[in-house]
């Protein structure tokens, strides 16, 4: 069994006592593709349990690093177990006038659009999300409580890019202004807000506006990878007689930019400026995240746009996932390692050398060995 040789970062352990965490990170790692392994070195992330995972550390082929997050989910984890583990518990507090954000987070490639919206044979978190809503506020209405309130749901849908908001509902509203009421709760003046009555309501405004997106990206060298996504969905609840209450719960649910560093990486389409407001929003978004989860007294919310936005969804009372979206092969590595660094609730070192064997027995689907797989590169025997 593995020895613990050291432990690093020492104040990132979980305290026994500690209380649920502000914003809850869990990690997704998509199953292997031999298509993205050119080299055909293998995975060099795995799981080992519902919370933990291990990757190999570069700097010591004897030791692998271990880290531990709220939920951990492997790449045999289906779209149902992700919606129903870490986001359906979230819903009802909408209903009750508070607030949720799920974010995904992680390098391009790593399956962020994969887990938010899916595809029509594996739907994702936001038709999960938004078909649970209608069906939970289908009950409520049918229950005693409608004879005093109307509910209702509506959407926005804007990007954030280079720091400039911008209506997908409506391409001609752009660098759109953000403020704060007199309640600190935010709202965007002239973002189109569309009131649906049902899923397929919802589907006519968003299929649209998110193919909208993706042509507009391939055109842009890619600009989907280059900018965050964020549907808004409100409940509001009116009571229909004086003094005529009204509760608004607000969802978020947000397709971050990728976290890969391109200047690291070379690509050569992505001007510095572009890179730089990508890596600085992040930034700020993995700081206001970690003040959170500290407890700290300043969460730095106004420092980007991105988390400006959030300041009312973000912490506080709001219900909050973070989402981080991991690839197991080498390629990726070091954006690995960004994103599991800024995900952590803690990480250790372990003298376990990551075995390209035990790998292939647990990761790889059967087949034919290469010839050249005599590595001497993993240190095992
Ligand atoms: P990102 O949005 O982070 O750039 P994508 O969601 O587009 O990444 O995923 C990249 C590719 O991997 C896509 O072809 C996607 O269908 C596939 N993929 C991602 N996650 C999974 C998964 N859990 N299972 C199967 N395929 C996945
Ligand atoms: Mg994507």
């Amino acid at each position: 069994t593995a020895k613990r040789v050291s432990i690093m970062e020492a104040q990132n352990q979980p305290k026994k006592t500690a209380s649920p965490a502000n914003v809850r990170v869990v990690v997704r790692l998509r199953p292997y593709m031999h298509k993205d392994d050119q080299k055909q070195q293998g995975p060099c992330v795995r799981g080992l349990d519902s919370q933990c995972l291990e990757i190999i550390n570069w700097k010591n082929q004897l030791e692998t690093l271990q880290y531990q997050f709220n939920a951990f989910y492997g790449e045999d984890s289906t779209q149902k177990e992700i919606y129903t583990g870490s986001i359906e518990p979230i819903l009802p507090h909408l209903l009750n006038g508070q607030n949720a954000s799920v974010f995904a987070y992680g390098p391009t490639g790593a399956g962020k659009t994969h887990t938010m919206l899916g595809s029509p044979q594996q739907p994702g978190v936001i038709p999960r999300a938004v078909l649970a809503l209608f069906r939970m506020t289908q009950a409520e209405s049918s229950s005693r409580n409608y004879e005093q309130c109307d509910i209702s749901i509506s959407m926005s849908y804007l990007e954030i890019y280079q720091e400039k908001v911008l209506d997908l509902l409506e391409p001609k509203n752009q660098d759109l202004p953000i403020r704060e009421d007199t309640g600190k709760n935010i709202f965007i003046p002239n973002l189109t807000q569309k009131t649906i009555s049902s899923f397929a309501d919802f589907e006519k405004h968003f299929i649209p506006a998110s193919q909208n997106r993706t042509v507009a990206c391939t055109k842009m060298n890619d600009r989907s990878s280059r900018s965050h996504s964020v549907l808004l969905v409100k409940v509001k609840k009116k009571e229909r007689f004086p003094p005529f209450r009204q509760l608004t719960g607000k969802m978020y649910l947000i397709d971050l930019a990728g976290s890969e560093d391109n200047r690291r990486t070379g690509n050569q389409g992505i001007r510095l400026k572009e890179s730089g407001a990508i890596n600085s929003s992040l930034f700020v978004l993995s700081k206001v995240v970690d003040a959170l989860n500290q407890g700290l007294p300043r969460i730095p919310y106004r420092d980007s746009k991105l988390t400006r936005l959030f300041l009312d969804s973000l912490g506080g009372s709001a219900h909050s996932v973070m989402i981080t979206n991991i690839a197991p092969e080498h390629r990726y590595y070091f954006d690995t390692l960004t994103a599991l660094n800024f995900a952590a609730r803690s990480k250790q070192v372990v003298n376990r050398p990551f075995t390209r064997e035990t790998i292939q027995a647990t990761a790889l689907a059967p087949l034919k060995r290469p010839q050249e797989e005599t590595d001497t590169s993993s240190g095992s025997s």
